[in-house]
């Protein structure tokens, strides 16, 4: 019976090839973007810091790719977080303040015109999750539940307190009658729509459930998406007291609980890349870090952040204010332990991780603006992702354009500025009187984009309050 022993073998052989690739894993990578809140430029180990730790991050950042010049849409947090969620300049559809904090605005917040990044990737197939901060309207039709992530612990607001015994006194504490800050800091913890009890230090616990969901998804068959979204190192200024004691060589008080904060986010990445690596899922996860805007040194709501060599802060279009540190990781796929010096911004990730995914977005979306950076972090494109990028503020008081190393700037009532970033990070010398043409160009530049933008659909206090500067009163009301 040679041939029903051949046949009996060859089915075997069949079904073990189609169950074993029925049971095969979907090869598209996992994404993860983790976003830290109000970060200085110079506050982790593999910027330069000296006295905060981040053997994490830096271990991270050796597997991969630092991007020296990487930037953020807007220098604060909404809307920052709604360019990259988007993937398009959030000025285009009018998300260019933070929401006030109000459960019953259908206004403030991310527009429901605009998908998301968890949009686009559930449509492809993978598993969308948010762990941390929203900022993206506080009304149930901005729930990150029905804006594309299936699972969400978190919470809605733009900050959180730290410890569950404090009363975060943020902007209350400043004097700013009417400012809600005290309410949305002390908005309770959501799993999905549900509240859940607060336990221990929030940034740890963030990180513990950052690390339940890549341990839960890690023998799924579909990719997952997930967006870890600090609030940490934004006030308030509140650390897990162990941790403390690791920077008591700080002398001040408020650095040191920044140091602190810091230090726990990276042991908070520190156990997602050890859930990742112990679960065998390391090589097949992209992973995106970045702040989503420069650190606040010396205004409202300044946590000790530094952001030197650069120039300015948080609430700025100075280098300071959105230029941060900027990851990009993905083993066996980008170099490791390199760096990337042309312009880059957070705008890339949406449709980087969508070709990662090897899916396309609907074409009858609006378009984007960001790039898919693979390419050219790979080294396969050696020009530059974007010929020019731009900023705007507070719906027009100030303006930004980086074209290849130069930089304009019109802020506010001050004459034009242009800085050779080549020879002047720091923004120190302005040279519109030697290069007029330069300036004339980027001006010219700077007004065409501006008329692709909308103008803001909701005005909230500027920067949370942070910066009385010349015309933003005008600009805050009502
Ligand atoms: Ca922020």
């Amino acid at each position: 019976m040679p041939l029903l022993r051949l046949s009996a073998s060859f089915l075997l052989a069949l079904v073990t090839v189609v169950s074993g690739f029925a049971a095969n894993r979907d090869d598209r990578p996992n994404i993860l973007l983790i976003v830290a809140d109000d970060l200085g430029y110079n506050d982790v180990g593999f910027q330069g810091a000296r006295d905060i730790l981040t053997p994490n991050l830096d271990r991270l950042a050796a597997s991969g790719v630092r991007c020296t010049d990487g930037y953020v849409s807007y220098s604060v947090c909404s809307p920052s977080r709604a360019g990259f969620l988007t993937g398009r300049y959030q000025q285009r559809f009018g998300h260019e303040f933070n929401p006030k904090w109000d459960a019953t605005s259908t206004t403030h917040g991310l527009p429901l015109s605009q998908t998301t990044i968890a949009d686009g990737l559930r449509a492809a197939g993978y598993t969308t999750g948010l762990v941390g901060k929203w900022h993206q309207g506080a009304h149930p039709q901005f729930h990150p539940n029905r804006r594309g992530f299936d699972e969400f612990f978190g919470f809605l607001g733009g900050g959180h307190r730290y410890l569950p015994d404090s009363h975060a006194e943020v902007e209350v504490a400043a004097g700013k009658k009417g400012n809600t800050a005290d309410a949305e800091h002390n908005a309770p913890l959501l799993r999905n729509a549900t509240v859940v009890p607060e336990e221990g230090e929030l940034t740890t616990r963030l990180g513990q459930e950052a690390t339940a969901s890549v341990m839960r998804h890690a023998h799924d068959a579909k990719p997952w998406f997930l967006y870890f979204a600090f609030n940490a190192p934004h006030n308030p200024l509140e650390a897990r007291p162990d941790m403390l004691k690791k920077f008591a060589g700080i002398a001040d008080e408020r650095r040191r609980t920044y140091a602190a904060m810091v230090a726990t986010l990276d042991e908070s990445i520190g156990r997602v890349l050890a859930a990742l690596e112990s679960t065998g899922q390391r090589e097949r996860t992209l992973i995106f870090f970045f702040s989503d805007n420069g650190g606040p040194m010396t205004k409202r709501n300044a946590n000790t952040s530094v952001n030197t060599p650069l120039r300015g802060q948080k609430g700025d279009v100075f280098e300071g204010g959105i230029r941060v540190p900027f990851l990009v990781s993905w083993p066996g796929k980008i170099p490791a332990g390199g760096t990337y010096s042309q312009p880059v911004i957070s705008l890339d990730v949406l449709p980087t991780a969508l070709a990662a995914a090897r899916t396309k977005r609907d074409a009858k979306l609006p378009a984007l603006d960001g790039v898919d950076l693979l390419p050219y972090l790979t080294g396969a494109n050696k020009s530059a992702p974007h010929a020019r990028l731009f900023w705007r503020m507070d719906g027009g008081e100030a303006f930004a354009v980086r074209e290849g190393n130069w930089k304009w700037m019109r802020t506010y009532s001050n004459p034009p500025e242009l800085y050779d970033l080549a020879t002047d990070l720091a923004e120190k010398k302005n040279v519109v009187a030697a290069h007029p043409e330069v300036a004339a160009r980027l001006a010219a530049a700077s007004a065409e984009w501006n008329r692709g933008l909308a103008a803001p659909i909701f005005v909230n206090n500027p920067f949370g309050g942070l910066i009385n500067r010349t015309g933003l009163e005008k600009s805050s009301a009502p």
